[in-house]
């Protein structure tokens, strides 16, 4: 796999990430809110938008899962790897992710936090794809809607790698790797375990 075409420069991201925290600010109107990051592939976008909140005061926590099965699509077997270390009972929580590809990570975060009895559970996602099937999810701040290619950057990697990029860029196969290559480049891809 190689890094293709850049799809969001690093001025596209900052002034979405802008857009996003005075968004929040307007509908927060003063009220302290705990920003949840999915690690890993959030904290550049949350630590970017926790900078940019200028009138809501801010707790960060975060939450780690897994996405077990395929390197590709996810599963829907999403198992808990780290949890909060906050009480999030009677707060505005705001869960920042990456990006929604089939929102089944999302699903299980919210019916997990749900269980908790927050005052408000918010979604706020970087990107996300337009893909069939995920129109339902709900994303209260959304940052880009990308077409359904493979991302890396700003927090997104692929095998660890690319999460430093400052730009979010596609991964494409390589080009002189044939037909042969690309099934082994896709082969690697699902035997990942994990993407975060
Ligand atoms: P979902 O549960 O919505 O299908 O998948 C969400 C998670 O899958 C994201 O938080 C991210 O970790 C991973 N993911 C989905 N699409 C991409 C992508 O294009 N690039 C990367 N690097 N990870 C992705």
């Amino acid at each position: 796999m190689k890094l293709g075409q850049t799809l969001i420069d690093a001025a596209t991201l900052d002034a979405g990430v802008a857009r996003i925290a005075a968004e929040i600010d307007r509908d927060q109107a003063g009220r302290p809110a705990l920003l949840v990051g999915i690690l890993k592939g959030s904290i550049f976008f949350l630590c970017d938008l926790a900078k940019k909140l200028e009138t809501t005061p801010v707790s960060l926590d975060f939450l780690q899962v897994s996405s077990y099965g395929s390197g590709t699509k996810s599963s829907g077997n999403v198992r808990l790897q780290r949890d909060l270390s906050t009480d999030v009972a009677g707060r505005d929580v705001i869960i920042v992710e990456d990006i929604v590809d089939t929102g089944r990570t999302l699903t299980k975060i919210i019916e997990l936090l749900g269980t908790r009895h927050p005052k408000s559970v918010k979604i706020c996602a970087l990107l996300k794809k337009k893909i069939a099937g995920n129109e339902g999810i709900p994303v209260d701040y959304l940052g880009f809607t990308i077409d359904d290619h493979f991302v890396v950057g700003y927090g997104l990697d692929y095998a660890e790698m690319y999460r430093n990029l400052p730009f979010i860029g596609i991964l494409e196969p390589e080009p002189e790797a044939g037909n042969e290559g690309r099934e082994a480049a896709n082969a690697k891809r699902e035997t990942a375990e994990s993407r975060r």
